[in-house]
């Protein structure tokens, strides 16, 4: 007798949250459990990332372009396919600051939310050019030679560390509006981005982290007391990787 084929998937809805747009999903099964397992031996983080549209893609049942979404939406997306998939709480391990005993501490997966704050998407560039910039989208990053770092394990962005952040920056530049026209930044090559970046003021530089450093994320603050040592830890957790 052959097998039967289950069909045992409960159909949720989510609020993708950069569009406000609603979506049906699947929560994920043994396969694509294991699609991610596989990516993570790799210890590559492009192959993790590339692993977790996998994931998006089978799971999603609406109408979505992953590679259009802004990285916090892949990051609250993938929390509420695993939270549905593990149960509500997801027990993950985290070391004792003390004595780096590893404690087991519940996170509420379905509870997590990035705060999407208004901010200024406009720079002003001297009287006649204003630079409109954007989030870089998921498809960008995987293409790109960013540091698939940057997405997964984002601590909190450091303005100094400007060289590290250079690859996401040439990503949220979006167009330009000049007195004649629009010029987007898809159709420009590489070496005019940079040149155009280059001739920036500081101050017109430091518009554009602040948009890349205020972007949107997954945070949680945690607290535990230590099951050896009982000294209480309070934690930040942050980026993607932070709730595995
Ligand atoms: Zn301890």
């Amino acid at each position: 007798m052959a097998l039967p084929k289950l069909d045992q998937n409960p159909v949720y809805d989510l609020i993708i949250p950069s569009t406000k747009e609603k979506i049906e999903y699947r929560p994920f099964l043994v396969k694509e459990q294991k699609i991610l397992l596989v990516a993570l031996e790799t210890n590559d983080d492009k192959q993790v990332l590339k692993a977790i549209r996998q994931l998006l893609k089978n799971c999603i049942i609406s109408e979505c372009n992953v590679n259009n979404l802004a990285p916090f939406d892949i990051e609250y997306i993938f929390l509420q396919l695993r939270g549905k998939a593990v149960g509500e709480n997801s027990a993950i391990k985290l070391k004792c600051g003390e004595c780096e005993v590893e404690n087991n501490v519940n996170i509420p997966l379905a509870d997590l939310f990035p705060i999407v704050k208004e901010v200024t998407q406009e720079v002003k560039i001297g009287e006649e050019y204003i630079l409109h910039l954007r989030y870089p989208s998921f498809g960008g990053i995987i293409d790109s030679d960013i540091e698939g770092r940057e997405l997964l394990n984002q601590k909190q962005i450091n303005p100094l560390q400007v060289e590290e952040l250079y690859g996401t920056i040439m990503q949220c530049l979006e167009s330009l509006d000049t007195e004649e026209e629009k010029i987007y930044f898809k159709d420009e090559t590489l070496e005019a981005k940079e040149e155009f970046v280059g001739s920036l003021t500081t101050i017109q530089f430091e518009s554009i982290l602040k948009f890349v450093s205020d972007m949107p994320k997954i945070t949680h603050d945690v607290t535990f007391d230590c099951v050896k040592c009982n000294k209480k830890n309070e934690l930040k957790l942050e980026g993607m990787q932070a709730f595995f």
